[in-house]
């Protein structure tokens, strides 16, 4: 093996370049040659393919977003498009390619890896979604940003004495509203995992307000409803002073954290090193801090995220 190729695709996330940067220097260290592939596998069939320096790599660690660019491109579930991917990676003389991205991403690795080009899916999503890792690159950065925009609302909730209903990204995950709901001492966390009874909510955020408490914090996981939709509902039930708030797309943006920065170096160098021992069809991860690969095929057909829901437990045990 002489050249691997590497793209991002799907929505990006902060710790994308360190990614990018991990397994280009990885393979460079180990005598290879890296070439970045540009706009996901739109770019892999138009051939916008280029080799990646050392000196390119220079910087991009604290980058967020990701200096392969993305893009959606849902012709490549097409057989025949996925034959185009191939051959171009033929032409510039690639062995194997490394696809960071979110599960519909893997789906391509997968595509490819079945038409006997070796392939590995590197978990790059903010949504911590994907099957078969705990943590996928970009998730600690997004609750990170979630979280300093949550104790903002906060500081101003206090001073108006308001009830704050914030959405947080996720897609059908509410791993980022568990976490960052859990660290901002959020008043309740709704999870699309997980019915949830308005009126319960309703009646302890004016509990809380009967009790003198001057400010109040629902964090909403995109996959259940709106913010709009939810304080819809809220004020339905007598709760006054409500603003809803959705955070958007701030929280794939940013310098990602020094975890996300760790876990993209340490899942880049393994991709590599599973490649040089001829193994593809892949989808890597980590397990109790401990690096994993598994059949990407059996992991995406077989396997689920598993949301650790016991955390909205534990915020109802804090915030009794
Ligand atoms: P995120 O969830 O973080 O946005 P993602 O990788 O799941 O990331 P998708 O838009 O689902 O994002 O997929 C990204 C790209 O992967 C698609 O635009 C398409 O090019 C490719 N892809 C998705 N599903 C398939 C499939 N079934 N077969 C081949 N390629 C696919």
């Amino acid at each position: 093996m002489k050249r691997i190729g590497i793209l991002t695709s799907g929505g990006d996330a902060a710790g994308m370049n360190a990614s990018v940067r991990a397994i280009a220097r990885s393979a460079m260290s180990a005598g290879l040659e890296a070439y970045g592939i540009n706009y996901g596998f739109a770019g892999l069939v138009a051939g916008d393919i280029h080799k990646l320096e050392s000196i390119d790599m220079d910087g991009i660690i604290s980058r967020g977003g990701t200096v392969l660019y993305s893009a959606r491109f849902p012709e490549f579930a097409e057989e025949k498009t996925q034959l185009k991917g191939i051959e171009q990676l033929k032409k510039f003389g690639i062995d194997a390619l490394v696809v960071i991205g979110g599960d519909g991403s893997y789906h391509g690795a997968e595509r490819l890896t079945q038409h006997g080009f070796n392939s590995i899916g590197m978990p790059g999503t903010i949504d911590n979604d994907i099957p078969g890792t705990d943590f996928t690159v970009g998730f600690d950065t997004a609750v990170s940003v979630a979280l300093d925009a949550l104790d903002r609302v906060n500081d101003t909730a206090t001073s108006h004495q308001r009830t704050f209903i914030v959405e947080v990204m996720g897609r059908g995950a509410g791993d980022i509203a568990l976490w960052a709901g859990i660290a901002a001492d959020a008043d309740a966390i709704v999870i699309p995992e997980r019915d949830y009874d308005i009126q319960a909510i309703a009646s302890k955020i004016k509990q809380n307000r009967a009790n003198g408490k001057d400010h109040n914090l629902v964090v909403l996981a995109e996959g259940v409803m709106s913010a709009a939709e939810f304080k819809e509902k809220l004020d339905k039930f007598g709760v006054l002073h409500t603003r809803a708030i959705t955070l958007g797309h701030v929280q794939r943006g940013g310098s990602p954290t020094a975890r996300d920065r760790v876990l993209a170096s340490r899942f880049g160098d393994f991709a590599v090193k599973l490649l040089l021992e001829g193994k593809g069809g892949l989808a890597i991860g980590i397990k109790d801090n401990k690096l994993v690969a598994s059949d990407i095929i059996d992991t995406l057909e077989n396997h689920k995220h598993v949301t650790d829901v016991s955390l909205q437990d534990l915020n109802d045990r804090l915030r009794f």
